[in-house]
């Protein structure tokens, strides 16, 4: 299933696509894609309703993120080998773990907007994983269990503030807008070749990222079971996996975002996202 949210931003509805592509409204039958409605479990009786049975959202309305404002985001950096090396750092020999701010999170068609005092804000598109339900301590073999499914994320960066302003890459991923996903969350039983998918980004028209999942160094269920060693992960909780070669940052004269710049990214069978950057 693909499963979506419409609407304004903050009043969005649940919804799923239908086998035609159209969104259905499902909230006559869930409040919202979270909690209890996330659980693979959940959503494997759910997929056997028939989608053109629910009413058709409003046509060209907006999308919002697949899941409201999750309670963490959790980002693995340097997860592909080619990206490590355009950084200049070591290939990592266990997952690079940061924070993002929930409140980053938008939908994948809003503007990204560039807050007051940034001047190197970067792009960085990657797989995101959506957690299905509350997990701790699992194993690699169990992990994609506590997986409701994957969508494509933009993990938005100002460098001067990730490398220059003391310390904690936190700082320089978390304003608001920096954390556009979707279109969709993509339930794992139609995600089960993830190696293949090729992952892109074009940049007013120019292919600037352009790799395959099958790069990842750490792959899902390894980042899964290793961040539940440390932490408790909740439905909801959106883990992204990293993001491959050629970003702005390691350009010899990096072409930072600018007001007007055009970002479209995506993963194969993920859908993509259409964003302007704004102030
Ligand atoms: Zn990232």
């Amino acid at each position: 299933m693909k499963l979506i949210r419409f609407g304004d931003s903050g009043k969005e509805r649940p919804g799923v696509l239908d086998t035609n592509g159209l969104v259905r409204d499902v909230s006559s039958r869930i409040q919202d894609w979270s909690g209890e409605h996330l659980s693979p479990k959940w959503l494997a009786d759910f997929s056997k309703t028939d989608a053109s049975t629910f009413p058709l959202a409003p046509a060209d309305v907006r999308v919002g993120s697949p899941v409201p404002m999750p309670g963490k985001i959790v980002c693995v950096g340097l997860n592909y080998a080619d990206h490590a090396a355009e950084t200049g750092f070591d290939v990592p020999s266990e997952p690079v773990v940061f924070f993002k701010s929930p409140t980053a999170m938008t939908g994948p068609n809003d503007p990204i907007r560039l807050p007051k005092t940034a001047r190197a804000a970067d792009w960085e598109v990657e797989l995101a994983c959506i957690i299905g339900r509350s997990t701790t301590n699992i194993s690699e073999d169990d992990a994609m269990t506590a997986v409701a499914g994957f969508a494509v994320a933009n993990d938005i960066t100002e460098r001067e503030w990730q490398f220059n302003r003391g310390g904690q890459w936190s700082k320089s991923k978390s304003a608001d807008t920096f954390a556009p996903l979707g279109p969709w969350l993509v339930t794992t039983d139609e995600v089960a070749d993830l190696a293949s998918r090729r992952i892109w980004l074009e940049k007013n028209g120019a292919v600037r990222q352009n790799s395959s999942l099958g790069k990842l160094i750490f792959s899902v269920p390894q980042i899964i079971a290793h961040l539940s060693e440390f932490m408790r992960l909740l439905p909801g909780d959106v883990i992204l996996t990293g993001t491959p070669h050629g970003v702005a940052y390691n350009k010899k004269e990096p072409d930072y975002l600018k007001p007007g710049d055009v970002i479209r990214c995506g993963i194969e069978g993920l859908g993509e996202q259409h964003t302007l950057v704004a102030f």
